[in-house]
Parts: C-alpha cells; sequence; structure tokens
C-alpha cells in the first residue's frame, strides 16, 4: 500500500473556543474545513493541515445568522446593503422583516436573493406595497392588505417567504390596528407560517396585543423603550412571561430606536433574554447606531447576557424559526456546510442603545469569516 501524503485537511482553524450551541460544545478544540464543508471539530487537527489559522484566544462559532434585518436595497429606503453589512461582517444567512409585500416581491427577490452568495429569507410584509419609505405607513390605506397575493407569493416563494410581517405603530395601522391584525393572523394561519408583529408605538398596551399572537408568532423589539413595552415598572409583565410559556417568541431587533439599555438590562437581569437576538438593521442605522449584528451582541452581552446564550440567539434559534437547519446554518459540524465567523474582543468602546444611552465595553469583531469554506473580505467596524 502506499501511503497518502496530502495533509487530511484543506485548512485547519486552529485552538479557538468553539462554541456551538446547537451541539452544545464550548471547549477550546480545531476545526478542520475540506473545500466547502467542515470536515471535523475536535483536537489535534492541525497537524493534518495544509494551512494552519491560529485562532487561540478567539472564539470560533456557526456562521452567523441574522433574524430580522431590511436588506431591499435599490426600490425601498429602508434598505440597507446585504453584504456590506451582514456578510462581511460575518453573517451568512439573513431575513429581510417585511421591506418587501407580495408587489414588491419579485424584485426583492431579483435585486437581493438572487446576488447575494448570502442565504437570504424574508417576512413577507402583509400590505402588498411592503416598507418602502418609512414616513409613510404601508397599512394607513388598510385595503393594501390583500390577503389572496400575500399567501400566492409565500405559496409560489416557499424557499424564501418564511413568515409574514405587520407593523402595529399607530403611524403604520392607524385606528385599524385590530382588524389589520386579525387578518394577518389569518393568513399566517392559512400558510401555516407565523406572523412577527411589531411593537414600540403601539397604541394598545401590549398584553392586549398579546393576546392575540399564536403559538411560533414573533413579538420584534421585545426591548424598545417606548410606551406599551415588556416591563412594569423593572419587572416583566405577566402576561408576557405568558405569552412565551405558551410559545411566543421575543426578538430584540435593536433597530434606530427600540433597543433601550433601561428595559434591557433590568429584563435581562431576571432571565427574560430574546428568543432571537437580530439588530434590525436598515439604511438609516447601519452606519450608527445599530451596526450590524456584532454590535447587537455586544451590547446585550455587556448587560449581562451570557455570551452562549447572545450566540445561540443569533445563529442556532432563528435558523430553527426560519426553517434554515435543514441547509447546515446556524451551527457547526462535520459533514456541515463550512460557514464559520470567528470573533475576537476589541478594547472597551461606547456602544449607545437607541434612547441615547451609552455602555462601555468590548466589541465582538469579525476575525475571521468563512463562507462555505470560502474567505469572505471583512469591514472593520463603522463605528470607528
Ligand atoms: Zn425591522
Amino acid at each position: 500500500m502506499t501511503e497518502d501524503k496530502k495533509p487530511r485537511y484543506d485548512r485547519v482553524l486552529k485552538g479557538g473556543t468553539v462554541i456551538d450551541p446547537a451541539s452544545g460544545t464550548n471547549a477550546v478544540l480545531d476545526v478542520a474545513v475540506n473545500g466547502t464543508t467542515i470536515a471535523a471539530v475536535g483536537e489535534g487537527l492541525a497537524a493534518e493541515a495544509s494551512e494552519v489559522i491560529d485562532c487561540t484566544g478567539r472564539w470560533v462559532l456557526p456562521g452567523l445568522v441574522e433574524g430580522h434585518t431590511h436588506i431591499f436595497q435599490y426600490v425601498s429606503a429602508v434598505g440597507a446593503p446585504a453584504d456590506e453589512a451582514h456578510l462581511r461582517r460575518g453573517v451568512v444567512a439573513a431575513a429581510d422583516a417585511g421591506t418587501a409585500g407580495a408587489s414588491t416581491f419579485a424584485a426583492f427577490r431579483k435585486l437581493v436573493v438572487e446576488p447575494s452568495p448570502m442565504r437570504i429569507v424574508n417576512f413577507l410584509n402583509v400590505s402588498v406595497l411592503g416598507l418602502i419609505d418609512f414616513r409613510f405607513g404601508e397599512l394607513m390605506n388598510p385595503d393594501t392588505l390583500v390577503p389572496d397575493d400575500a399567501l400566492a407569493t409565500a405559496a409560489e416563494n416557499p424557499d424564501v417567504v418564511r413568515g409574514f410581517k405587520i407593523r402595529l405603530s399607530e403611524d403604520v395601522v392607524g385606528e385599524n390596528w385590530q382588524m389589520l391584525l386579525k387578518k394577518s393572523l389569518d393568513l399566517a394561519e392559512q400558510a401555516g407560517l407565523p406572523l412577527m408583529v411589531h411593537i414600540g408605538e403601539t397604541s394598545e398596551p401590549l398584553p392586549v396585543v398579546l393576546d392575540h399572537l399564536r403559538p411560533g408568532d414573533v413579538v420584534a423589539h421585545c426591548y424598545t423603550g417606548k410606551e406599551h413595552g415588556i416591563l412594569d415598572g423593572d419587572a416583566v409583565q405577566p402576561a408576557v412571561l405568558a405569552a412565551r410559556e405558551r410559545g411566543v417568541l421575543f426578538d430584540s431587533a435593536h433597530g434606530k430606536s427600540n433597543l433601550s439599555f433601561e428595559v434591557a438590562r433590568p429584563a435581562i437581569e431576571k432571565g427574560f433574554y430574546p428568543d432571537v437576538l437580530s439588530s434590525d438593521t436598515s439604511a438609516r442605522n447601519w452606519r450608527g447606531p445599530v451596526f450590524d449584528l456584532l454590535t447587537s451582541m455586544s451590547k446585550l452581552v455587556a448587560l449581562g447576557l451570557p455570551l452562549t446564550e447572545a450566540v445561540a440567539r443569533a445563529t442556532v434559534r432563528p435558523a430553527q424559526l426560519l426553517g434554515l437547519e435543514a441547509e447546515g446554518y446556524g451551527r457547526l459540524e462535520a459533514g456541515g456546510p463550512a460557514h464559520v465567523t470567528v470573533v475576537e474582543e476589541t478594547d472597551p468602546v461606547a456602544l449607545p442603545d437607541a434612547a441615547g444611552n451609552s455602555i462601555t465595553a468590548p466589541l465582538l469583531q469579525p476575525a475571521l469569516v468563512l463562507h462555505d469554506g470560502a474567505e469572505v473580505e471583512t469591514v472593520p467596524w463603522r463605528g470607528l
């Protein structure tokens, strides 16, 4: 028998702390990559590698999954550039949360989903218009909610449409919020998909909205500092805990105006973590104060969310919610696609919330990003 001299692995990420909540891994290990696939996760793999990348002192995470963003560039004034704001900052899969509606979905697919190397899915806005411009509420004319159009778009695009979105702000739904919410829930039920409901600036107290939601539906902006949030004083409202208990999900969705440290800190201290940790990046915040998903993670970690919990909520949890688990997103394991985000911590910097408060804390930064095994050219933090 002849001995094969070729190294067993193309590339090994050596000696980083691998955090893969999907498998419960949290240990100093090597990650070996062959082509587009994770070949192995284990000890002592570097000896068999063509190329070794030293990850000592860094965290090696599954490629991040952004559960809530706005990346319908070119058509919507709200859309941030998908790859610049996400892929080059460590995100390999993302869900656009209601920027496209049925009438603009074809453009979303052609201009955003298809050209991006990222895996992009969406929550389809229940208004056929989608979110074109923050100044004009997409449901002020309630006739723009056309259930048949939304249902047809979802049925024709099951690879992309993974839920529906309604923004319940007063300046979006006006006085018709209850009727519009009910119609949205009906169509989500018919499609067998979750409904994401945006809170903050709702006209009604949160428990009134929560009463309508089904297990699997998502409340976006759970740490908003606006009226009708999750807290009563410093305590999480019993109706919020009850909703979580029966399966309603909570998404942190930072956004330009919906993360308040004064809400997030006591909530996190009491163990009320988001189910999905997302940035809610858009055209008006990707250069600050939101920047990107890792910055949103840094802020909640600074407020006391354990890093492993933050990673779970930006990898496997949104991958489950978005139906991307079967494609190997949100996890780091042998045989899966080689989507890897290696993260390092900076010296403390001032991190702002949406209310003008600041916390000084280390920033999580992408040190190396692999997408399908290929190295992505990262960009520096835009807050510098
Ligand atoms: Zn949003």
